[in-house]
């Protein structure tokens, strides 16, 4: 182990205190749900399931780990788009910052729409 590696281990963890998407949007999800009840959201599975939970959106364990697999890998591609969006949000001397702000806003919106495709595509292949 390394000093670099000691330093680390001990780095604060991500700390956001902005409450989880389904806890902000709750009264619009209610409305609004990302999945139909009872309909398995692993666009791969699609299956009818009884739900035993309100909050189920997976029919097992396998769709439920192939789902946070996929979320995570969307938060990946997400994540330095986010950064360089709002880091150039807001700047009006560095034009850098504000073409790079700008891919990060234009990248979210492709990424949104290709992944909602994809998942409509997966659903259809089943
Ligand atoms: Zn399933």
């Amino acid at each position: 182990m390394t000093a670099q590696d000691n330093r680390l281990a001990n780095a604060p963890a991500v700390h956001i205190e902005l409450e989880p998407f389904h806890v902000i949007a709750a009264p619009q999800l209610a409305e609004s749900p990302l999945a139909e009840s009872g309909i398995c959201m692993n666009p791969c599975c699609s299956r009818p399931f009884p739900p035993t939970r309100p909050w189920q959106v997976y029919c097992c364990e396998g769709c439920r780990r192939a789902g946070e697999a996929e979320f995570r890998a969307i938060g990946h591609r997400a994540a330095p788009a986010l950064l360089a969006w709002r880091l150039g949000k807001y700047e009006r001397a560095d034009e850098a910052l504000r073409d790079l702000s700008r891919a990060g806003r234009r990248y979210l919106g492709t990424l949104a729409s290709e992944w909602v495709a994809d998942r409509a595509r997966r659903s259809e292949s089943i």
